[in-house]
């Protein structure tokens, strides 16, 4: 017997537990069990005096000297968790200082780590397949002669990718059920009763891509399709240039050409309801659509069809990135610079760069998509780590449309001179200057349609009192409380803390208290007082909380039922309705002052996108920006729809302090509920890491605060924090997980410790 088989060594692996540990566990597998086990493989195991499901990481050596205890079962035959996805973990783990555990939980549906967890059963649905494709004129004609009703058929089939719904094809197709039957005899189509996620998106329609793709978007795509893997395209496209077709047609060739798959990253679903249809229309039921939506046993239903390979294309919001497939050819994130592609809770990973890792790990090429790239993604193409793609002009010959800036201190003034002596106070004026009033005015005439941008929602921002100034704070949070109509109360955006509009201020006494700043519902009231004929509607998180609201607000709008659509920065996301020929920002400046290195960045961003929604059909369109702060730079390079220049200026603000991309940047928080103990321990937090820099002889690392966070207490929780800046990432990975796993926190009164890294708001 060769030596090697004896002794036998004892099997043993490692495994991912969801707990909030910095760890893994190690167990022995009895010798009846096949070996090995695969990496990413669903095993049962004995945890804490119950039975957990984890995630096999591979065969480890036993630690000396302690009885390990037995697997219970392994519970895939396939792994889980494929390679790539498994590495991606662990590089999310490492990047952001996150538990393996809760990052592997993060990437699974609930269901699949729950033991014993009753996974709903899925409905069934006819489905119709084509089996013969007749890809010339000829061919079809021959075929089907003057069967129209099957050659309709066959053609929505095809359009829908060669898979659709018997009940949805025979409604779209008007016909009997007689045609199917008479088809299958012929061998033209199947039809079989299959699994189906309960997708809602299931039952829209899709819609169909423009046929032909215009020279620019043809170079685009061939030299995405000619990229090496791993390969990371930066697709900088003007507002309307057709980013969309690109990325149709590249998925088109990876999946028929290439046999691969693909993943698209939208930023949020109910936003993007357009791009989603599109897809839908270019590829049918090839296509997943992951989104917060779904029950988890949807999830699981959808979850399952990509890893059978059923479906091809996931897409979906952040986490639709961990989306099972296999072969994977390329992935897309659109609107790649959207804050919400940042998790907000561990694993507070970065959507964009995990794609990035997964990426390479397939072989697949990466398309980030925007009209307003990240400072990050064009720093990267800078470096030679991306390659820059431009879509300069706008699709179908449709113009960028111009911007006017109102100045609204002097607007405001003459408006209010210009009023007849007698003419009772109007608070219209404050807040439309007669250039965006006139101009909704002659939409309305022309019966086109108008956006109003307002980003702050509810009706005032915020109760002061006449005599001694107090404003209005929650209780809870650090923030004024947000004045709202309907119902009538005083609101926190934070915490959602109610309470009703006092009478009198509470510090004073005194009786009147004044409603001050903006909110998009007295905007609304405004804008319907002076319009009573037109159909209003109104997005922001209070008129969405439906799930599909705004999807159902949106659609409205495309079947030209609204008039004058406004809203917050939701109505800025990738909204195409060629009747949209005004857009008008009321107030430019809400975000301009917030005490964050991104507000420059998130105002030319939000400025110019919805400044993009406008005149994208052949009617043209205008946008009007109202501001107090005409000579901002993200507001005079937004007039000129001038990207290139608003980066230069504001890469030239973020070297000196050094900010991001010029230094990579971690957020440590330390919340509790008690503001002195929780000062303390922030500041005693912060000595710990300046006499581990000191120890260690870390140069480069340079610690800011500790201090207060901007927002200093959020649901009753005070919050502290100190920034970590380093222009070496590896050591940035260390030290970030050094003070995430040993940093000594109190334990008593509820303190926290977090670290952001690369955090898309210190707020
Ligand atoms: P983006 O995402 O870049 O802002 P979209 O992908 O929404 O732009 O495209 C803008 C509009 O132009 C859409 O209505 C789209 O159907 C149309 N379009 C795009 N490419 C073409 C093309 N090659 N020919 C005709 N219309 C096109
Ligand atoms: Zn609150």
């Amino acid at each position: 017997m060769p030596a090697s088989l004896w002794p036998p060594a004892p099997r043993c692996v490692d495994v991912a537990l969801d707990v909030p540990l910095f760890r893994t566990f190690a167990y022995r597998v009895p010798a009846e069990m096949a070996w090995p086990i695969a990496a990413g493989t669903r095993v049962l195991v004995p945890f804490r005096n119950r039975t957990a499901i984890g995630i096999c990481l591979g065969e480890t050596e036993p630690p000396a000297g302690v009885t390990l205890k037995a697997l219970r079962a392994v519970v895939d035959d396939t792994p889980s968790l494929p390679a790539p996805l498994l590495h991606t973990a662990r590089w999310i783990a490492d990047w952001y200082a996150a538990p393996l555990g809760l990052t592997v939980r993060a990437m699974l549906p609930a269901a699949l780590l729950q033991p014993g967890a009753a996974v709903p059963a899925s409905r069934t649905q006819r489905l119709v397949h084509l089996v013969q494709e007749l890809p010339s004129l000829l061919q079809r004609e021959q075929t089907f002669a003057r069967a129209t009703q099957q050659r309709a058929v066959y053609e929505l089939l095809e359009a829908q990718g060669g898979a659709a719904s018997l009940e949805s094809l025979r409604t779209q197709a008007g016909c009997s059920a007689g045609v199917f039957t008479a088809m299958v005899k012929r061998g033209l189509i199947a039809v079989r009763d299959e699994s189906v996620p309960r997708d809602p998106f299931a039952a829209r329609a899709g819609v169909a891509p423009p046929p032909h793709p215009s020279p620019a978007q043809r170079a685009a795509i061939d030299a995405i399709l000619a990229g090496d893997p791993g390969q990371v395209f930066l697709l900088h496209g003007i507002t309307g240039s057709g980013k969309t077709l690109v990325y149709i047609e590249v998925l088109r060739e990876v999946l028929r050409t290439q046999g691969r798959t693909a993943i698209v990253l939208v930023p949020e679903i109910a936003l993007t309801s357009q791009t989603v249809d599109r897809f839908r229309g270019a590829f049918g039921n090839d296509v997943a659509v992951l989104h917060s939506g779904l029950s988890d046993g949807e999830r699981f239903d959808a979850w399952q069809a990509l890893r059978r390979g059923e479906r091809r294309i996931a897409v979906g919001a952040r986490s639709a990135l961990f989306a099972p497939l296999e072969q994977v050819g390329v992935v897309i994130v659109d609107e790649e610079h959207e804050s919400s592609y940042k998790q907000s809770e561990t694993p507070r990973y970065h959507a964009r760069e995990a794609a990035i890792v997964r990426a390479r790990a397939e072989g697949a090429l990466v398309v980030l998509g925007s009209a307003t790239p990240s400072l990050e993604s064009w720093e990267r193409a800078d470096r030679g780590q991306a390659v820059r793609l431009t879509l300069p002009d706008r699709a179908a010959g449709a113009q960028l449309p111009p911007v006017q800036l109102v100045d609204m201190r002097s607007a405001v003034k003459e408006a209010l001179a210009s009023r007849a002596p007698q003419a009772p106070y109007d608070p219209l004026l404050r807040v439309f200057s007669p250039v965006l009033l006139a101009a909704i005015e002659s939409r309305l005439t022309r019966g086109e349609q108008s956006l109003l941008l307002l980003n702050r929602r509810g009706f005032a921002a915020f109760v002061q009192c006449h005599g001694c100034g107090d404003v209005q704070v929650c209780p809870h949070c650090s923030i004024s409380l947000t004045y709202h109509r309907v119902p009538e109360s005083l609101v926190c955006h934070y915490c959602q803390h109610h309470t009703d509009v006092p009478s009198s201020c509470a510090r004073c006494g005194h009786a009147t208290l004044q409603r001050r700043g903006l909110g998009t519902q007295q905007v609304e009231k405004l804008v319907a007082e002076r319009f009573p004929e037109a159909r209003i509607a109104r997005m922001d998180v209070d008129t969405t909380s439906g799930k599909w609201a705004h999807t159902q607000i949106l659609d409205r709008v495309g079947r030209q039922e609204v008039d004058i659509l406004l809203g917050t920065q939701m109505i800025a996301k990738g909204l195409d309705f060629p009747n949209v020929t005004l857009v008008g920002v009321v107030d430019a400046d809400t975000g301009l002052n917030l005490p964050d290195f991104r507000a420059s960045e998130r105002t030319f961003q939000l400025l110019s996108q919805v400044a993009g929604r406008a005149g994208r059909g052949p009617k043209g369109g205008e946008v009007i920006v109202q501001t107090r702060m005409p000579q901002a730079h993200a507001v005079t390079h937004a007039l000129t729809h001038d990207f290139v220049g608003f980066v230069h200026e504001e890469l030239g603000a973020r070297r000196h302090p050094a900010y991001p991309p010029f230094v990579h940047l971690a957020n440590v928080m330390v919340s509790g509920v008690h503001q002195g103990a929780t000062a303390a321990a922030a500041t005693a937090a912060a000595e710990w890491v300046t006499q581990l820099m000191r120890r260690q002889g870390l140069r480069d690392l340079v610690l800011v605060g500790p201090a207060p966070c901007p927002i200093d207490r959020i649901k009753d929780r005070w919050r502290w924090h100190f920034l970590l800046k380093s222009s070496q990432p590896r050591l940035m990975t260390r030290v970030a997980r050094y003070v995430a796993e040993r940093c000594p926190v109190p334990a008593d009164s509820g303190l926290r410790l977090v670290v952001d890294r690369d955090p898309v708001s210190l707020l």
